[in-house]
């Protein structure tokens, strides 16, 4: 089973904090980084923690706030000063790439690799060999958006048993049907359920973003299994957080519920708070299973039951 976890690069919200860097997270899984959003000083934290600044990689971006995108131009560059070639893709707001190029031209910042640029909509904006990634509307002061990253669902764990008894020979048959291709044998067509178990689901992680809570992001992250979400306010700050459009730990903790989420991450923590532990029991209260996350906090996503 791939390997997937998720690498908590920067936890605080628009300043940083002795702890805690601006918003990071990224997705690593056999090889490739899926990095979300990307705050100042990411790239240091990226080095850190050993994400490989030549990995297939997928950066996708929230929102133009600057606290969610200072970091980018940084990486970028140092990702070319380590003669990068491998091609990016980058899905965010599309005034994001007016912006990129004008700066680069003006640092003078040459990139050893392609960006492939592509505009954040509602639906699928990604697809990858054995995963993709969907996006949908939150709801900010500006324009945001919010991710879910899923594996496609695998074929069912193949029977060797039941292929012989039906007298297909082992080797090139046996793998099609593994991959779920029918074969023939002897005339007759076999098809992959006679062979294989139950489909295998996939794992699926969403992220929010800066956002208010509403019943649209309920439903867009229905059964993640794990959900990273707004929490820039404590429960008793609840005024703050509807004036300038974040989430409260309790509000984290009431849609991760209702969307079925099997686990909670508290993240982008207001700089008000010195530690997290009072959003945590808030947070838990309401929904158990939930973490708060922290610079360097790493979480592996295990296969699902
Ligand atoms: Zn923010």
């Amino acid at each position: 089973m791939t390997k997937l976890e998720v690498v908590f690069l920067g936890t605080s919200s628009a300043t940083p904090t002795r702890n805690r860097s601006l918003p990071a997270i990224a997705i690593r899984r056999e090889g490739q980084v899926i990095l979300m959003d990307c705050g100042e000083g990411a790239q240091g934290s990226f080095v850190r923690f050993g994400l490989g600044l030549n990995k297939e990689m997928l950066i996708l971006i929230t929102h133009l706030h600057g606290d969610h995108v200072n970091g980018l131009l940084g990486l970028l560059q140092t990702m070319s000063m380590s003669q990068r070639v491998r091609s990016l893709t980058l899905i965010a707001p599309p005034e994001l790439f007016g912006w990129l190029k004008a700066t680069m031209e003006v640092f003078h910042i040459g990139l050893t690799f392609d960006i492939g640029l592509v505009p954040v909509r509602s639906g699928v904006v990604h697809r990858g060999k054995d995963f993709r990634v969907r996006a949908a509307r939150a709801n900010h002061s500006v324009d945001a958006w919010s991710f879910v990253f899923e594996e496609l669902p695998r074929p069912g764990v193949f029977d060797p048993n039941k292929a012989r008894s039906l007298g297909v020979p082992e080797g090139k048959k046996w793998s099609s049907l593994q991959r779920g291709r029918s074969v023939v044998v002897a005339g007759a067509r076999i098809r992959p359920g006679q062979v294989l178990g139950p489909e295998r689901q996939g794992r699926s992680i969403g992220y929010s973003g800066d956002t208010r809570p509403t019943k649209r992001l309920a439903r867009f992250f229905s059964g993640v299994e794990l959900l990273i979400f707004d929490s820039t306010f404590a429960a008793r700050d609840a005024k703050k957080a509807v004036e300038r459009k974040h989430s409260t730990s309790t509000e984290a903790a009431r849609l991760a519920r209702e969307a079925g989420a099997k686990r909670l991450v508290l993240t982008h923590f207001s700089a008000r708070y010195k530690r997290t532990d009072g959003l945590l029991r808030e947070s838990r209260k309401i929904f158990p299973d939930t973490v708060a996350a922290r610079d360097g906090l790493i979480l592996d996503v295990p296969a699902v039951q």
